[in-house]
C-alpha cells in the first residue's frame, strides 16, 4: 500500500516528491559534513560610505560538497534548521568567523565581524555558544555582529536573549529591514543597534520614487532612534551615490566584492586599500 501510495503521488506531483527526496537526502549529507569539514565561512566587506574604508566582514556559510561542488546557503539551510542542525552549525560559524576575524585584525585593527543567526539558535544556549567563540579566539565583543531578521528580533520571547548578548558587548543588526513590519515605536524598545536595507530596496533605488521614499525613511528612522544603516546589494557606483547621498552609514555588494574565502581576503583588504 505503501508503494502505490508513493507512486501515485509521483504521478501527480513529480516536482514535489524529487523535491522531497531531495531534501532528505541532503539531511543526511549534512549530518556528517561538520565532522567531515565540508562547511566553510566567506568574507564580504562592508565599507564606510563616508570614508571608503572596510570596516567589517558579514560571515557567509558554504558548504563544498564533494559531489556538488560549492553549495550556497538557498541550498541547504532550511534543511538544517528542519533538521534540528543549526544550532551546531551556527556555533561552528561563530568560532571559525571570529577566529578569521581575530587574524586579520593584527593588521587592521578596528575590523568587525557579522554574523547570520537563524530565528532557532536565538535561545539561551547561543549566548554560551558567542562567548566561548569570543574566548578562543581573543577577540573583544565589541568586534562581534549578530544579524538578525526583522520578525525574530520582533518576537518578545527573543528580547531578553538579544539583551543579553548587548550586555556582554555584542551589537545586534536587523538583516532585510523593510520587509518585515516594525513600526517606528517598536523599534525604539527593541535591543538593536543597526539596520541592514534589505537589497531589493537598494537595487531599485533608480527606479521609481516610491523605491527612494523607502529607502530614504529607513536611513531617516534608523538615525533618529540612534542606529547605524547599512544598504545591502549594492552593485553599481550609482546604487553606491545614491546611499551616500542619502546619508547611509556603509555599504555592501558586489561593486566593491563578492563573498570571498578566507585566504582571499588579504588581498581583497589591500586592493579595497588601493583602489
Ligand atoms: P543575507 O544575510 O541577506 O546575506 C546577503 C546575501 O546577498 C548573500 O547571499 C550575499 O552573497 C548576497 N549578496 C551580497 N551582495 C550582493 C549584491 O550586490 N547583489 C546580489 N544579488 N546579492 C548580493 P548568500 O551568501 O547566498 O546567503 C543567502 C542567505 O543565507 C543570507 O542572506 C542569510 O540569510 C543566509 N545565511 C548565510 N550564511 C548564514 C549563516 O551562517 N547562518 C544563517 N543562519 N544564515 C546564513
Ligand atoms: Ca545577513
Ligand atoms: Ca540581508
Ligand atoms: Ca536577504
Amino acid at each position: 500500500a505503501k508503494k502505490s501510495g508513493r507512486n501515485r503521488c509521483t504521478a501527480f506531483h513529480p516536482g514535489l516528491h524529487e523535491q522531497t527526496s531531495r531534501h532528505l537526502r541532503r539531511a543526511s549529507e549534512l549530518h556528517g559534513a561538520l565532522e567531515r569539514n565540508e562547511l566553510r565561512v566567506f568574507y564580504q566587506p562592508l565599507l564606510s560610505l563616508a570614508s571608503g574604508e572596510v570596516i567589517a566582514f558579514e560571515a557567509l556559510l558554504r558548504w563544498e560538497h564533494p559531489i556538488e561542488g560549492m553549495l550556497f546557503p538557498e541550498e541547504f539551510i532550511t534543511v538544517a534548521e528542519d533538521a534540528g542542525l543549526m544550532p551546531a552549525i551556527g556555533a561552528w560559524v561563530l568560532l571559525e568567523a571570529c577566529s578569521q576575524t581575530a587574524r586579520w585584525t593584527q593588521d587592521y585593527s578596528g575590523l568587525s565581524i557579522s554574523v547570520n543567526v537563524s530565528p532557532h539558535q536565538i535561545t539561551e544556549e547561543l549566548i554560551v555558544h558567542v562567548q566561548s567563540a569570543l574566548a578562543a579566539s581573543d577577540l573583544s565583543p565589541s568586534q562581534l555582529v549578530l544579524e538578525v531578521t526583522e520578525s525574530a528580533v520582533v518576537a518578545i520571547a527573543n528580547v531578553s536573549v538579544l539583551e543579553r548578548l548587548r550586555e556582554i558587548g555584542i551589537r545586534i543588526s536587523v538583516d532585510d529591514f523593510g520587509t518585515g513590519f516594525s513600526s517606528l515605536a517598536q523599534l525604539q524598545e527593541l535591543p538593536v543597534d543597526e539596520l541592514k536595507i534589505d537589497r531589493a530596496f537598494v537595487q531599485r533605488l533608480a527606479g521609481t520614487e516610491a523605491d527612494a521614499a523607502i529607502v530614504t525613511s529607513i536611513i531617516e528612522l534608523a538615525h533618529t532612534i540612534g542606529l547605524n544603516a547599512v544598504a545591502e546589494g549594492v552593485e553599481t557606483t550609482a546604487q553606491a551615490a545614491a546611499v551616500r547621498s542619502l546619508g547611509c552609514d556603509s555599504g555592501q555588494g558586489y561593486l566593491w566584492s563578492r563573498p570571498v574565502g578566507f585566504k582571499s581576503v588579504p588581498a581583497l583588504l589591500q586592493r579595497l586599500k588601493n583602489p
